[in-house]
């Protein structure tokens, strides 16, 4: 249950992964048959992502992961700019706060904070201003599941004639959210949270955006991302998202199913629920006031139960989503169950036991 961490890759894209390795594994920037038979898995791959993204083949671009995808996204959008504003919100993951930290010595960073754990049109109507420059707001929050209102505040942007482009990290709403990203300009995502491989990741950026490369190199990905191409997990990660798709009804019903039994069997265990009522059925955050987190982490971990205390990249450190919606009080004890298809109901009793056996062994703390 630590699936907004990362999820198992399917055996069918591990197996098309290999295949990529063993049988076809030129380069594809080869001028001969063998790199055009590589060149082709990049383009099987990018069709089948284009179309779950609702965008077209020639705005994709493969990434070595999310947080480079959205580093060259913030930083190559703002390059030419002297100053202004950029706009995000106040509880984006690490590859999107600490890019806007280093931006702040040149422009004004305005945080949306989340009212009642979630982003507002309305905070965003008040910050938009005529000198902002980019906007990057993510789509789903990775600790809560909260959903941002990215179509409401995509249109209000166009309506405003500001000139900005509208960036957001999809990392944990890609094929679990119903969203055609064309309605943004710029979006990042990565493959191992969909059952595809790690190392690959990829960024959407609209036709006729032009952004200034942070990497420089042998000029793949249209001289964006240079870098010769992880064709295995490009093609994986293809394989993959086509699964997803055929199977995205029936995994929303299974997870929303696994996430209510949750909800109810935490709460009767007497835990506060930190996710918004109408977030993602695929995170699920809950506080037992009085236990630490990590206590109950380590001791699930002993049942071989993994869930996670926040997001897996900051689980050292006190988490600022928390701190964001309000619930600082509540970090220390917070707890993030994340689900994929490839949980089972059955699951939950043999979880909700664990939990209810920790918080009768765990020490509590004041
Ligand atoms: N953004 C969000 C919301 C995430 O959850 C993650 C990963 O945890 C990332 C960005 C970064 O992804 P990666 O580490 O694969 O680059």
């Amino acid at each position: 249950m630590d699936n907004a961490a990362t999820t198992k890759v399917f055996d069918e894209a591990a197996q098309r992964a290999i295949k990529a390795m063993t049988d076809g594994y030129g380069n594809p920037e080869s001028r001969h048959g063998f790199g055009f038979e590589a060149q082709k898995d990049l383009t099987e791959a990018r069709k089948i992502l284009a179309q779950a993204m609702g965008v077209t083949d020639e705005e994709i671009y493969f990434t070595p992961s999310a947080t480079t995808s959205i580093n060259t996204a913030i930083r190559g959008a703002v390059a030419s700019k002297r100053g202004g504003r950029i706009i995000s919100t106040a509880f984006e993951h690490p590859a999107v706060e600490e890019v806007l930290k280093d931006l702040e010595k040149t422009f004004e960073v305005v945080r949306l904070k989340p009212v009642e754990g979630k982003i507002t049109v309305d905070s965003f109507r008040q910050a938009l201003s005529p000198d902002t420059v980019l906007v990057t707001c993510m789509q789903v929050n990775n600790e809560t599941g909260a959903i941002t209102p990215l179509k409401e505040m995509a249109t209000l942007l166009k309506r405003s004639g500001i000139d900005a482009p509208f960036h957001s990290d999809a990392v944990q709403g890609f094929l679990k959210e119903d969203f055609r990203y064309s309605m943004l300009d710029m979006a990042s995502f990565a493959a191992h949270k969909v059952h595809g491989p790690k190392g690959v990741g990829a960024l959407y950026l609209r036709k006729g955006l032009r952004i200034k490369p942070t990497l420089l190199g042998g000029g793949q990905e249209k001289n964006l991302f240079s870098g010769t191409h992880n064709v295995p997990a490009v093609a994986g990660w293809g394989v993959a998202c086509r699964m997803m798709i055929d199977r995205k009804e029936e995994t929303l019903q299974k997870v929303r199913q696994i996430n209510e039994k949750m909800r109810k069997g935490l709460s009767e265990l007497g835990a506060v629920i930190n996710s918004p009522n109408d977030a993602s059925a695929y995170v699920l955050n809950a506080a037992f006031p009085g236990y630490l987190g990590e206590n109950i982490l380590n001791y699930l971990s002993g049942r071989e139960i993994y869930i996670s205390t926040g997001s897996a990249c900051s689980a050292k450190k006190p988490s600022r989503v928390m701190t964001a919606i309000g619930k600082e009080d509540l970090s220390r004890f917070a707890l993030r169950f994340s689900f994929s298809g490839e949980n089972r109901i059955e699951e939950v009793p043999v979880v909700l036991q664990a939990v209810a056996d920790a918080l009768r062994e765990i020490a509590t703390v004041r």
